[in-house]
């Protein structure tokens, strides 16, 4: 409701008879209408308007959008401390100031008028100098309370759109741009902090690396933007073949990537792998005379003193060393090495 109001924003309010106050009484007499006028007239920063219709009264202050209302108590088939409070309910009056004309000087009904949301109460007819000094009064103390929700609010929006600028800047840090999935950062830092977890609960941590095979050779036939199409596709595929939201795929490097698999069973994390080769297969991405395969070397761990995050990777890359050696398109464990006969 503030867009027109184009004041400067001071710490410290300017003089009151700078703002410019639009002022709507709300009484049935004419005559009170025509006093209050006059009363005001002279004052170029003062704006007037009267209601003589009490359910009438919200409506024109919707529209008129006041600064200062003046109100009557007593109007025929409505109670004037009633329109006080239906002002406090309804939304763009809510917060207007509203000084009470009353033919009563009774403490009584003054405290009535208060305690229905009223900001002043003054007895018919005021002195004229009065009644100004208070419309300027209300009036500049209404704006100021406006600008700093205004100014508030840009503050809030301003924030938000820093916190939302940040939110990005950061899941831009972690995903790699051209597959969207985590990127080697990411997957340093997850995989190093699900390490430390599962040694302090004694939970297996599994990593398959994955590698895409013989994909120089499809880039040379292919071409790159091709090849970078293909590494789109299994990079989908390696991530919908992970089956726990703890579970982590991310983009290692080049044509390579890898997957934690948190507190999986041995089966589990094999039909992972296994299921993982044959999807790549089925995307039936024409390589040669067959098609785009991958190679996965698994390895699992149970963290403790002994072992090390860096080893469970080794060992990993070593078992994807001898899944290419074998022949590609196949998974193949990590064996630990038997304990030393007696
Ligand atoms: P291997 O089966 O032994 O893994 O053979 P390979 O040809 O896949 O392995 P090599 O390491 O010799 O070649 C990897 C290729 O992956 C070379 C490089 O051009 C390609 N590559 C790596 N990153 C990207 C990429 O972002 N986009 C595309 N299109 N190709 C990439
Ligand atoms: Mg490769
Ligand atoms: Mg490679």
């Amino acid at each position: 409701m503030s867009e027109d109001l184009d004041l400067d924003f001071e710490p410290v309010p300017g003089p009151a008879d700078k703002y410019l106050s639009m002022v709507l009484l709300v009484d049935d007499q004419m005559i009170i209408c025509e006093a209050i006028r006059r009363a005001l007239a002279g004052q170029p920063e003062l704006d007037f308007h009267y209601c003589t219709n009490p359910f009438e009264a919200i409506r024109i202050a919707n529209e008129t959008k006041p600064t200062v209302i003046l109100q009557d108590l007593v109007m025929p088939g409505m109670d004037g401390i009633d329109l006080v409070r239906q002002y406090r309910q309804n939304p763009a009056t809510q917060a207007v100031p509203v000084i009470v004309l009353s033919a009563k000087d009774e403490p009584a009904v003054k405290g009535e008028a208060f305690n229905a949301g009223a900001n002043d109460y003054l007895v018919k007819l005021p002195d004229r100098i009065e009644l100004i000094a208070r419309i300027r009064y209300h009036t500049r103390a209404y704006l100021d309370h406006v600008q700093r929700n205004q100014a508030y609010r840009a503050l809030r929006e301003s924030q938000r759109q820093l916190i939302k600028a940040n939110l990005e800047l950061e899941r831009l840090t972690r995903i790699d741009g051209l597959t969207s999935l985590g990127n080697r950062r990411y997957f340093d830092e997850y995989f190093n902090l699900e390490w430390a977890r599962g040694r302090r609960r004694q939970t297996p941590v599994s990593v398959l690396m994955i590698d895409v095979d013989n994909f120089k050779r499809y880039n040379d036939s292919h071409g790159h933007l091709a090849g970078d199409e293909a590494l789109k596709r299994v990079a989908r595929v390696i991530q919908d073949s992970l089956t726990r939201p703890t579970d982590l795929a991310a983009r290692f490097g080049g044509e390579e990537f890898v997957a934690v698999l948190i507190n999986g069973s041995e089966a589990g994390v094999r039909q992972v792998a296994e299921h993982m080769l044959q999807a790549v297969r089925d995307l039936e991405i024409p390589h040669g005379t067959g098609r785009v395969t991958i190679s996965i070397g698994v390895a699992n761990a149970l963290p403790d003193e002994r072992n090390s995050a860096g080893e469970l990777l080794y060992n990993a890359d070593q078992a994807l060393f001898r899944a290419k050696l074998e022949g590609r398109d196949r998974v193949v464990f990590h064996e630990a090495p038997a304990p030393p006969k007696e």
